[in-house]
């Protein structure tokens, strides 16, 4: 990996005042060194478990700074960055917009514990670009969304069971934690150590693309309308319209989570994309333009249940952030249409330059495209990109790894798991496509089988 940090230019540096120890050559402290330490004050040295290399092997890059698309980790290695915060950042990192609306809001206090005007105008920008969003409520993570969403969809109903497809992702909320077996429906097991058998005795795991038969004990059912968390899937034709109609037909609520297509997909996200209107709605991501946030959107008298109107318990001290929402709005303040026509038509050029370089050093790989969302499915298992988990599952992980390191060294982040998705934003140019084609090329140079 090479590169230099702009910012750290000595004497813009110290014109900015950073701190001497990001300045390549300056003493610096490696990856290695900073994650070590970190692992003696964090459990695994990460906050989030995706972040450590465990399914691909070795640690961590260790990030400095980020600006567009691309990332400094701690040694002054640049890498053009595709894993944009799994999908938090759209308008690439540290946009001046996003930027100076954060800077705005934190000079005004940065919390409350009452109402503020910013949360109303995000609530309000959400409402007006996803219509099913006739109300909005804020909390601080997609997690938070889909753990609210779910007490919400059981206190509006008065019903317990939750509905889920097998390889969609909710967050790391214990109702939603439910494994799956493979194929067939199954019965809520835990999908982690920690969670009672309890907790998830009331969620039901099936096969994502497949209808199921519902009863009138179902509360809710929760789907990514494009599966991003098992590679990318793409609901199969009629998929969410069955679904509509199966929640109609027993008086369940349809649930879309929208954490990552929400704002990513195209303004309306994929309920829009695909002409879908859920009863509920879980963002997260995009709309805190890189804040902690998450928010759930939806029918009126749904929503309406939430406590202070109704009696289903909601809270949150720093809910509805002012650096959050500000963040947010300005992100979706950047967003329109020819921004989606762009994301669209890097997505796909993303998705043939990744194909070329692997067939022409002959690693069989697709990379699926649904809309702005780019997959990865490695090997030779199929011959279509997955429609469901047990597909998604026969990637080759171990040729995944070999990939990720060899992209890696080539100074391109991907994610370091099979599953995730790539994410192009406004910041990759047509500039940076270019000299991402050229380091991916370079970096699968002399890639053997
Ligand atoms: C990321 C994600 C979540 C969880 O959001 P966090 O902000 O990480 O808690 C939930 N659902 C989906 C589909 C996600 O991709």
């Amino acid at each position: 990996m090479t590169g230099t940090i702009p910012f750290c230019d000595p004497i813009r540096c110290e014109a900015a005042g950073c701190v001497a120890t990001v300045c390549k050559g300056a003493g610096l402290p490696s990856n290695e060194e900073v994650f070590q330490r970190s692992a003696k004050a964090i459990p695994g040295g990460v906050n989030s478990s995706i972040r450590a290399f465990k399914s691909v092997g070795g640690n961590p890059y260790i990030v400095s700074r980020a600006e567009g698309a691309r990332v400094w980790d701690v040694e002054g290695n640049d890498l053009i960055d595709l894993v944009q915060s799994y999908g938090a950042i759209i308008l690439g990192h540290a946009h001046p917009k996003v930027t100076e609306a954060i800077r705005a809001a934190a000079g005004d206090g940065t919390s409350y514990g009452a109402p503020t005007p910013r949360e109303m105008k995000l609530a309000e920008a959400i409402g007006e670009r996803v219509p099913s969003c006739e109300r909005v409520r804020f909390m601080n993570s997609g997690t938070e969304a889909t753990s609210t969403a779910v007490r919400l969809a059981r206190g509006a109903t008065g019903r317990k069971r939750i509905v889920t497809f097998n390889g969609n992702f909710h967050g790391a909320t214990d109702a939603l934690l439910a494994a799956g077996g493979s194929g067939l429906a199954t019965l809520g097991l835990p999908g982690t150590a920690g969670v009672p058998e309890e907790a998830v005795a009331n969620t039901w795991v099936v096969p994502y693309n497949v209808v199921p038969t519902l009863d009138d004990d179902v509360a809710a059912v929760f789907v990514e309308p494009v599966a991003a968390n098992m590679g990318v899937v793409a609901p199969a034709k009629g998929f969410l319209e069955g679904l509509r109609a199966e929640c109609d037909r027993v008086g369940a609520l349809l649930v879309f989570d929208e954490v990552i297509t929400g704002f990513r997909l195209g303004t309306g996200g994929a309920q829009a994309k695909f002409d879908v209107r859920p009863d509920l709605t879980c963002f997260g991501k995009v709309i805190g333009g890189g804040l902690p946030i998450g928010a759930v959107g939806g029918r009126r008298d749904v929503m309406e249940n939430l406590t202070p109107l109704g009696s289903v318990f909601h809270a949150g001290t720093l809910a509805g952030n002012p650096l959050a929402t500000a963040a947010g709005l300005a992100a979706l303040n950047e967003l329109n249409a020819d921004v989606y026509m762009e994301l669209l038509a890097r997505a796909r050029t993303l998705s043939a330059l990744l194909r070329d370089a692997c067939s022409s050093v002959g690693i069989r790989a697709q990379f699926p495209v649904v809309g702005t969302l780019v997959g990865m499915h490695f090997g030779d298992a199929l011959t279509d990109a997955p429609t469901n988990f047990d597909e998604a599952k026969t990637t080759d992980e171990k040729l995944y790894a070999r990939f990720f390191h060899a992209l890696l060294s080539g100074g391109i982040a991907i994610a370091p798991g099979a599953y995730e998705a790539l994410f192009v934003g406004l910041a990759h140019t047509d500039a940076i496509m270019n000299e991402l084609a050229d380091r991916v090329a370079s970096a699968l140079n002399g890639f053997t089988r």
